[in-house]
């Protein structure tokens, strides 16, 4: 059984086969400048064998053609036949209040997808032309959308209202909803297969953290608190986005600036984080490497990062009263030895101890504690295209 797992971008589009039995990618790509020049499909089979495709690609309909015919090349291809192809699961960003799980989509469905762009109008746009290219390529095969925002939708009100008048939430939505949401389930149901618990019984905190990042309280496998908000621009300082800022501020730098609400929008979430902060580079490697030079401002912004996701982690840790268990994943949280060593100083009082041998790997699923740590750090992995494929054959 293979599942084709879809993630379209405005001008994007990645993909996976997933062969369900194994739990592995036997083909994936990229598709980039889809409706620009000079379009160009990166398609790398199972074994990491690259194939790079160049054609005129003017919407998602043609992208996905090219994909499908990608995948079924006798040279390169994952299957023989498209017929293999049980499913689809799409990474749809916002759902809304309307979609707490992930579903099967029908035509009810796609209205209620369209309702839900007005809530992320650059992101959701391009997941729903996905969905329609994919129904046209290939009638009759099911279809699931999966969301970021669902799994964070057992928050209680008293997380994800915001101090506005109440009639802002029911007029225009404004709340809570946090994202990154495959990316913490995933990594919370291999925390709890890591420390042989059952996840209904563990308190953890998972830290995603990437170009986007997110924390995540997750009690008893749901998430009871997350630090994105009403859009993934909250929380966290990020490598390119603000974070958290007191809201003044927002209408200070557009006075004195002369900014319009596109201009900083734009700013607040292309020109800020630790970009903004270092001047050196969004990507979290640059900036290692240069506050190892002695860079002052690439060194300021590694510790804003790591003492702002250590000030979450503590408010996690009171509002989840304890701790079994703190998660790191994606591109930093997965890769850098040194934020995750520098992020767990002073968390002994909620029972980490760090090994630091342990803690010296990179991409490996992998308790990095000391044998009696109360509190577990665990280095896992996310997988956000398995966890989509999953909810995906859960619902065919
Ligand atoms: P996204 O999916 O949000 O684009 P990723 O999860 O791929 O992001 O994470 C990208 C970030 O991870 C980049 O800032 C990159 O520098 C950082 N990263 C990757 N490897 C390392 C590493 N070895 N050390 C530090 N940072 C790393």
């Amino acid at each position: 059984m293979k599942i084709l797992v879809i993630n379209c971008g405005s001008s994007s589009l990645k993909y996976q086969v997933i062969d369900m039995v194994t739990k592995n990618a036997i083909g994936k790509g990229l598709v980039e400048r889809i409706g620009l020049s000079g379009s160009v499909l990166t398609h790398r089979t199972g074994s990491g064998e690259k194939e790079v495709i160049q054609a005129e690609i003017p919407n998602h309909t043609i992208a996905i053609k090219l994909v499908l015919e990608a995948l079924v090349s006798p040279e390169y291809g994952a299957i023989k036949d498209l017929k293999e192809i049980y499913g689809i699961g799409h990474r749809v960003v916002h759902g809304g209040e309307k979609f707490s799980k992930s579903v099967l989509i029908d035509d009810e469905v796609m209205v209620a997808l369209k309702e839900c762009v007005e809530l992320a109008p650059l992101h959701n746009p391009p997941n729903i032309a996905g969905i329609i290219a994919c129904q046209k390529m290939m009638p009759g095969v099911p279809q699931v959308a999966v969301f970021d925002t669902a799994f964070h939708q057992t928050m209680q009100p008293n997380s994800y209202i915001y101090g506005l008048p109440y009639e802002f939430y029911k007029k225009y939505g404004i709340r809570k909803y946090g994202f990154h949401g495959t990316s913490h389930k995933y990594v919370s149901q291999r925390a709890a297969v890591l420390l042989q618990k059952p996840l209904g019984d563990l308190k953890l905190i998972s830290c995603h953290l990437g170009n986007g990042a997110s924390i995540c309280a997750i009690r008893g496998g749901k998430s009871i608190e997350t630090s994105m908000g009403f859009t993934p621009l909250d929380g966290l300082m990020m490598g390119t986005r603000s974070g958290q800022l007191d809201p003044a501020i927002v209408t200070y730098i557009m006075c004195r600036e002369n900014f319009t609400v596109d201009q900083m929008n734009d700013f607040l979430n292309t020109k800020c984080g630790a970009l903004g902060v270092s001047g050196v580079s969004s990507d979290f490697r640059d900036i290692e490497v240069a506050a190892g030079q002695g860079n002052v401002r690439a060194r300021l912004a590694l510790d804003i990062f790591e003492h702002d996701v250590r000030q979450f982690i503590g408010s996690y840790a009171a509002v989840l009263g304890g701790v079994d268990g703190i998660i790191f994943t994606a591109g930093v949280g997965e890769n850098s030895a040194s934020m995750r060593e520098a992020i767990c100083k002073n968390l002994e009082y909620i029972g980490v101890d760090l090994d630091r041998e342990k803690n010296k790997v990179r991409s490996e699923e992998v308790d990095v504690s000391k044998p009696d740590a109360r509190c577990r750090v665990l280095v896992i992995p996310t997988n956000e295209e398995l966890m989509i494929a999953l909810e995906t054959q859960d619902l065919i």
